[in-house]
């Protein structure tokens, strides 16, 4: 943790000033070691391996610590890199480009192993925080101490730990996956400055009848409580069938022969994956299975999540004809802290 990061923090009980009580070990800026505490309600917060800890998974719902225990396991697993996550983070926040980060200070909703907090941080943002529930901190933090600019959190969405001092907030395939998708994107934006922006990115309800009818009551009654490595393995073999297909079928026919391409089944999304690797298309696959919960959002109930923060030119596209992504601009609202 950079000293830094203090300025920006907030009680998620009390919402409180929070200061640095004790440091054990610190190496250069990064405090590794310590104790935050709150001025108000003198509530303590550790800090462990560099990460400020406001979330305790023993304190936290069932349901929320099993999707951050899966997930958790699933991001220090995959720890791959992939330069195609530049434009696949582009292509999820459209009509964001890099430029939009420069010199703005930035959240985002859900981190994971940190692959677009990096890149959020390379791009010029002033300061981004990153935050998520699982172990996947020790991943980004990992990957994303020695980047200035960069601060990872370890947090629940709904309890953010912060002030209201962001210009940007963005949420990448995270918000389908809590409890309560509406009420984590408001917690979100609540944490945005008047006039600045945010951007989410979720599960669409239309197109995916299939996967609502067949994939999820195998997801909730069998893969997700199965254990991950046992998972990873079997989860090879529904990626072969992905793999196959859409190497041997969508690929060649979306270049070669597109009216024909048009007809076949989940066609944009199938051949939007097809220029993937096995690994990248294994994770996809995981994923999949691996979430204890899983939203699918139709447009019309996501129009209403941009109402209820009062977001202004909120404009919502359709991505792979699959998904759902949004942006708009945080106006109006009572300046809280
Ligand atoms: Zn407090």
């Amino acid at each position: 943790m950079k000293e830094k990061l203090l300025q920006f923090l907030a009680c998620p009980d009390c919402a409180g000033e929070i200061n640095l009580a004790e440091v054990t070990e610190k190496d250069k800026a990064e405090i590794l070691e310590g104790t935050l505490k709150c001025a108000s309600c003198e509530k303590t917060f550790p800090v462990l391996r560099g990460i400020p800890r406001f979330a305790d998974l023993s304190e936290i719902e069932q349901e929320k610590a099993e999707t951050a225990k899966n997930f958790g396991w699933e991001w220090t697993h995959f720890a791959h890199e992939d330069e195609r996550y530049e434009q696949q983070f582009l292509d999820w926040l459209q009509p964001v480009d890099k430029k939009f980060f420069a010199g703005k200070m930035v959240l985002e909703g859900g981190c994971g192993k940190g692959r677009h907090t990096q890149l959020a941080a390379r791009w010029g943002a002033k300061e981004i925080v990153g935050i998520d529930l699982s172990v996947a901190v020790e991943t980004a933090f990992a990957k994303t101490r020695n980047l200035p600019n960069a601060h990872i959190v370890q947090a629940d969405i709904f309890r953010l730990p912060f002030k209201k001092v962001f210009d940007y907030a963005y949420s990448i395939g995270v918000l389908h996956h809590t409890p309560d998708p509406k009420q984590a994107f408001v917690s979100l934006a609540s944490k945005v400055k008047s006039g600045g922006h945010i951007s989410a990115w979720i599960y669409g309800a239309e197109n995916n009848e299939w996967i609502t009818r067949f994939v999820n009551p195998i997801r909730e009654r069998f893969t997700s409580k199965i254990n991950p490595p046992a998972l990873l393995q079997l989860s090879k073999l529904p990626t072969l069938g992905v793999f196959l297909a859409t190497k041997l079928i969508y690929k060649p026919l979306n270049k070669n022969a597109k009216n024909l391409a048009k007809h076949l089944f989940y066609n944009d999304y199938l051949n939007y994956i097809s220029r993937f690797g096995w690994v990248e298309q294994h994770s996809i696959v995981f994923d999949h299975l691996v979430a204890p919960t899983a939203f699918y959002i139709s447009r019309d109930e996501f129009e209403t999540w941009w109402k209820e923060i009062q977001a202004e030119d909120a404009k919502i596209t359709w991505h792979n004809q699959n998904s759902w992504r949004g942006f708009g601009k945080i106006t109006n609202q009572k300046d809280e802290r």
